[in-house]
């Protein structure tokens, strides 16, 4: 068998296809392999499919393809255009690469493989290409996936914004509670943003009015974006953020009451956490702290009162506890307790809306824990676009058909 029959056999090539020669540099470690058609051959018009065109004229173009051992892999075949009588000139298609792309389908497999498994720039490194032309590969993937995606079941979201990029941008998404998937992924967060869901969920078989519950933050923008454009949902305010809110309200007691309180130096962290969560020697301090005279203790009592409230056996039994919780804290004489209070006062139906729905964001803690690993495999990833995709990729269940 001649070495060109062997890789001919090896790439899968088909008439009219075959390999012409095979040249292999061992000092270049690059093996360049030479694929043509036979002289004569005729090819289907790519645009209306009509058979049997000749070939008018040929480009010749080369194709990155998957590693010979240790060696880099190149195909160049002479690429016919055909000369079809309703549409004219057009550039046949090739079996084993797509239209515009430098790499054979096999070689984008392995990238695609290799970028859901370790970071861009892991990757770029180990196939000695640039990062800019893996991120197209993978844009086009997912984008192809994510024009298929069907979310016609998708009424129970959860929203959420997370920072890209050291904090000055964000990045909104947008997940199926029942699915454990992120839907959308979109720049900024605002009340826009919600609205563009609404959108991309229509376009991919939903209806924003088909969307029964929410779980979102208490920022303002997701309320009045969810009241504009996802009509028919109740709205849930994340247990999480609600208990973040009262605990940063002991921060800024602690803050406060450290100035004249030397024993509250270095007990920051005391207060942050449940009891549950202390370390022994964490808990002695607290031990050995003079508690009742310490406004902090009371601010941190109210704060663990606040978090029971989810422990209420009913949605009546919760409405009474956060009642007498609501009047304990705006008479603690606590001003950022008493804001802290004010703050589930105005969110308050929402807040409670949780013992009917019983969803939270952290229904949704796989997808948050993949979305930093999308934004650390990601890293120096050069544009909110690259983040969202790769985010996609890493948890939007997507089905890339990768070839195979
Ligand atoms: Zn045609």
């Amino acid at each position: 068998m001649r070495d060109t029959s062997l890789l001919q056999l090896a790439l899968g090539l088909t008439p009219p296809w075959s390999v012409s020669r095979a040249d292999f540099d061992a000092e270049a470690h690059r093996l360049d392999i030479r694929i043509d058609f036979a002289p004569g051959s005729r090819f289907a018009c790519p645009v209306c499919g009509a058979a049997d065109c000749p070939a008018h004229d040929t480009q010749r173009k080369t194709w990155r393809h998957l590693n010979f051992f240790q060696h880099q892999a190149y195909l160049t075949a002479r690429v016919p255009r055909i000369r079809c009588e309703a549409c004219g000139i057009k550039t046949v298609g090739v079996p084993w690469a797509r239209p515009g792309s430098g790499f054979t389908l096999l070689f984008e497999a392995l990238v695609m493989t290799m970028l859901s498994a370790m970071p861009v720039a892991a990757v770029a490194r180990i196939v000695g290409e640039h990062d800019t032309r893996l991120w197209r590969v993978l844009h086009h993937y997912v984008d192809q996936a994510r024009a298929r995606i069907d979310a016609s079941d998708a009424t129970r979201i959860a929203i959420d914004e997370t920072a890209a990029r050291r904090g000055h941008d964000y990045i909104t998404l947008f997940a199926d509670i029942d699915q454990a998937r992120v839907l959308f992924a979109t720049e900024g967060r605002d009340a826009g943003t919600v609205a563009d869901f609404a959108d991309d969920l229509a376009m991919h078989g939903g209806d924003p009015a088909a969307v029964e519950e929410v779980c979102i933050d208490m920022s303002p923008a997701f309320i009045k974006g969810v009241a504009e454009t996802l009509p028919n949902a109740a709205v849930t305010f994340d247990k999480f953020h609600a208990v973040k809110i009262v605990n940063d309200a002991v921060d800024r007691v602690r803050r406060g009451e450290q100035k004249h309180q030397n024993v509250l130096k270095g007990t920051r962290y005391l207060w942050l956490r449940n009891p549950a969560n202390l370390s022994d020697r964490q808990r002695a301090t607290l031990e050995s702290l003079p508690t009742r005279h310490l406004k902090t203790a009371r601010a941190y009592q109210i704060r663990l009162a606040f978090q029971d409230l989810y422990q209420q056996p009913s949605a009546e039994a919760a409405a009474g506890y956060l009642k007498k919780w609501y009047f304990w804290a705006t008479h603690s004489r606590l001003e950022p307790v008493i804001g802290a209070a004010r703050t589930v006062k105005r969110h308050w139906d929402g807040i409670l809306r949780w013992f009917d729905s019983k969803i939270a964001n952290g229904l949704i803690e796989g997808i948050n824990s993949l979305v930093q690993a999308a934004k650390s495999k990601a890293r120096g990833y050069r544009s909110i676009r690259n983040l969202k995709a790769m985010v996609y990729l890493l948890a939007g269940k997507l089905d890339l058909e990768l070839p195979a």
